[in-house]
């Protein structure tokens, strides 16, 4: 089979909830997991100005501090989840992979942040896992025969390093973790159609990949690049089975009504969060 096919995602969909005006997405193939509780916010809730409107969660925007601990604490009352379990990604779009624990509660929100990082595991249900996006892609792994999660950031610089497969290896090294029982989720990501590069990144992805179709033609000397795509391939490349690996189908850049994009948005926007948390 070519690779074109190999990597063509079995499973896509979405729930929006909307409860007291908190609008939280979950992947559909994930919902259906009992063990874990995972999902990711939107701009709906809130209480941020324009052009952060208005459930920014991120701390490095021109946003108040208190806004964004604020909104914090409004998203994890909807989710049921303590807000001081959050141990929040330190993100650097590179490859290293942190395994955290209830030591590590609170921290890059309440206290001192994460060493560096875009992805983070754990086998201890008393940690809730959480990463920062505004177009770059969240990667949620499970699995479920030793109970461990992994959460990543994953933008293009991440994903050409394979920060989702590096995951994988690092949930086998922690937790003795088989690839062929992980099963895996991609959130919402900027897609195929919008996210356009210097041409130069397009080839690099069409050789780092193997797959010609990962790049399509833009504007002179530019290139459109599949980063779905990137993360499937080397998700299977670690040995998870295909059909175990599903996605919400979102493009943020095109969902303006719910989710934030760095590039649409010029940089003045805010940011949302992935998390996953292991059920006790
Ligand atoms: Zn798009």
């Amino acid at each position: 089979m070519m690779k074109q096919q190999a990597f063509e995602i079995i499973e896509r969909g979405y729930t929006l909830c909307e409860n007291s005006g908190v609008g939280i997405l979950y992947c559909d193939a994930f919902s259906r997991i009992p063990d874990i509780e995972h999902g990711f916010s939107t701009r709906l809730g809130g209480v941020s100005p324009a052009p952060y409107d208005a459930m920014n969660l991120s701390l490095t925007r021109d946003d108040s501090k208190e806004n964004v601990l604020r909104n914090y604490r409004i998203f994890f009352e909807e989710t049921g989840i303590n807000v001081e379990t959050a141990v929040l990604v330190n993100h650097e779009h590179g490859s290293n992979v942190i395994c955290v624990d209830k030591a590590d509660c609170g921290r890059g929100l309440f206290r001192e942040s994460l060493p560096f990082c875009d992805g983070i595991i754990t086998d201890d249900p008393a940690v809730t896992l959480v990463t920062l996006h505004a177009d770059c892609g969240c990667v949620y792994l499970f699995d479920p025969v030793n109970r461990a999660i992994g959460l990543a950031h994953a933008g293009w610089k991440g994903t050409f390093k394979r920060i989702a497969q590096r995951m994988v290896e690092r949930m086998k090294e922690e937790f003795s973790s088989d690839p062929a029982n992980i099963i895996a989720s991609l959130g919402p990501c900027i897609c195929k159609n919008c996210f356009e590069v210097d041409e130069r990144i397009g080839n690099d992805f069409i050789a780092e990949f193997s797959c010609e179709s990962i790049k399509m033609s833009g504007r002179k000397g530019k290139a459109f690049v599949d980063i779905e795509a990137a993360l499937v391939i080397q998700l299977i490349d670690a040995g998870i089975d295909r059909k175990n690996i599903s996605s919400m189908g979102l493009c943020t850049y095109e969902r303006s009504d719910i989710l934030y994009s760095y590039r649409r948005d010029k940089g003045l926007t805010g940011a949302m969060i992935g998390y996953l948390k292991l059920r006790r």
